[in-house]
């Protein structure tokens, strides 16, 4: 502490990352960086550095309501507003999921389809959130359109907003409805060649037993998959034969429990010549494809 009793930058580091430690939180050192980094806007390198400097007028008291949510486990990505995905930066609020580290698998999966594929690509994120699918595709294949669903406003403006940022708002547009329902998409989309999604999978009785991080704070719309978690999917693949366009694939993220029931869902419908299901990091299944 120096004279003025204000705390220097690592003193402040080291007090909140106790208090993240006593909280129950497995990396509150990095936390309680990422989160004064964010306030002040600097780097953690510039923290480091910086160790020996007194905190910077004015922000000991925002630091602390900062390291207060966290502690309550409200997302550090809702604290931040920010959650990098496949590695660009997303505004996130509590109206959308916060992306997930393992649906960059569903990324992987459309780029190498798409590498192999001639013609133009006009896809459709269905269930869009934040915008993470629509846009990091869309960035990654300069020629494609997509057109991005979501049934919140709130969601949507955000998927705008990381649209613009990423510079591919000419190439996304935004649609408010059901995808459960084909929506009424905006001529001349009428038709998509790739389909991906991310719908809402965890069964309502289980919906209870996410961590509290998960279910104390994010949206249940992008989160309960009605009474077998597989509803939204239902809905999908009903709807899907009226706006499909072939060749094209169609790309889900699925629960890791729910390979199965997929592939059956999908085996019914006789739209697609080969389903393959893709394992995540940790080898469970987690992304359903399907050729059409
Ligand atoms: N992967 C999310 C979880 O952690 C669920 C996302 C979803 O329902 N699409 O529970």
């Amino acid at each position: 502490m120096d004279r003025a009793g204000r705390l220097t930058v690592g003193e402040a580091l080291q007090r909140a990352s106790l208090r993240l430690r006593k909280a129950g939180l497995e990396q509150p050192r990095d936390e309680a960086e990422i989160l004064l980094a964010h306030l002040l806007g600097w780097s953690r390198l510039k923290l480091f550095l910086e160790r020996s400097s007194e905190l910077p007028a004015g922000s000991g008291a925002a630091f602390s309501a900062a390291v207060e949510r966290r502690a309550r486990h409200e997302p550090l990505a809702y604290i931040t507003g920010e959650k990098e995905f496949y590695g660009l930066p997303f505004a996130v609020s509590p109206a959308v999921l916060i992306p997930r580290p393992e649906t960059e698998l569903l990324i992987d999966a459309v780029l190498e389809w798409a590498r192999k594929r001639e013609g133009k690509i006009t896809g459709v994120d269905l269930g869009c959130g934040s915008g993470n699918l629509a846009v990091t595709l869309a960035y990654h294949l300069p020629e494609a359109t997509f057109c991005a669903v979501d049934l919140s406003s709130e969601a949507l403006e955000l998927a705008k907003a990381n649209a613009l940022r990423h510079g591919v708002h000419e190439r996304v547009c935004f649609v408010k409805g059901d995808f459960r329902q084909a929506p009424a998409f905006p001529q001349p989309l009428l038709r998509f060649n790739l389909i991906v999604s991310n719908p809402p999978y965890v069964e309502r009785g289980e919906l209870e037993e996410l961590p509290a991080t998960i279910c104390n704070y994010e949206p249940l719309l992008a989160l309960d998959g009605g009474p077998d978690g597989l509803a939204a999917y239902r809905g999908i693949l009903a709807a899907l034969p009226r706006y499909l366009e072939r060749p094209g694939l169609m790309a889900l993220e699925i629960g890791s429990g729910q390979g199965s029931a997929l592939l059956a869902l999908c085996r019914e419908l006789d739209l697609f010549h080969q389903l393959d299901l893709l394992r995540d990091y940790r080898s469970l299944p987690r992304i359903i494809t399907g050729l059409f």
